[in-house]
């Protein structure tokens, strides 16, 4: 539940010392029922996060003309030939990648004059079936994007299944320290209050608010 899940977040602030208010919540509503969306929008959420380009534009446009100002967050791995569209309908991108992509996002913010706020992510468990650059890439990448004048907010990471996280949290934290990165997205429903006590800035919860994702029903199976 929303409450619940906003009430564990300001412990976890309160628990690290931080200042309420500084954790933002993406709540990931990719796959989800609509009127689950909706009563999450109800219930005064504006901040969501969507996994696939296409889903996301058959869902917000319509959310966003009925409940107004939304932040709506890309955090799935994004297409090169998608980024158009993603640029158009993402307020952030979590999932800045590889230089091609850094590249087709730099042409359309000068096309467009404005660029969503972009994350880079790290493979920090070097899985090789995960997206994100490597650790030992991180530094070269993030210079790569500044000096094409991209707005890097910070960094993203996915760790491992089944490993604690704590340690991938705490090295994603040191890559954004070192390269004066302010934002670190990282932190899911299963160790978000873990992600905070390292230092997250934005967390992505998604079952832990709209209950287990039916990928069945969402046509995806
Ligand atoms: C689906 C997803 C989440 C949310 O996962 P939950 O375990 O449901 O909280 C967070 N981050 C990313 C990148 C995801 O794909």
């Amino acid at each position: 539940m929303l409450e619940t899940i906003l009430n564990r977040i300001a412990e976890a602030e309160k628990a690290a010392g931080r200042a309420p208010g500084s954790v933002e919540l993406i709540a990931v509503s990719k796959v989800q029922p609509l009127d689950r969306v909706v009563a999450v929008l109800e219930a005064g959420h504006r901040i969501f996060g969507e996994n696939y380009v296409q889903e996301a534009q058959g869902k917000w446009p319509e959310l966003r003309a009925r409940f107004g100002r939304l932040s709506i967050h890309m955090i799935g791995p994004l297409q090169t030939n998608k980024a158009k569209a993603a640029v158009g309908l993402f307020d952030a991108i979590h999932t800045l990648d590889r230089p091609s992509l850094a590249d087709k996002l730099a042409r359309l913010a000068q096309e467009r004059g404005a660029s969503p706020e972009l994350f880079v992510q790290v493979n920090t468990g070097e899985e090789p079936q995960k997206a994100g650059v490597l650790p030992a890439d991180a530094d070269g990448f993030i210079a790569t994007c500044r000096s094409m004048d991209l707005p890097v907010r910070g960094l993203m990471c996915i760790p491992p299944e089944g490993e604690d996280s704590a340690p991938h949290f705490a090295q994603l934290a040191a890559i954004a320290d070192r390269n004066g990165l302010g934002g670190l997205s990282m932190g899911m429903s299963g160790d978000f209050e873990a992600a905070i006590a390292a230092g997250a800035t934005h967390v992505r919860v998604g079952s832990a608010i709209f209950g287990a994702r039916d990928y069945t029903a969402a046509g995806r199976a």
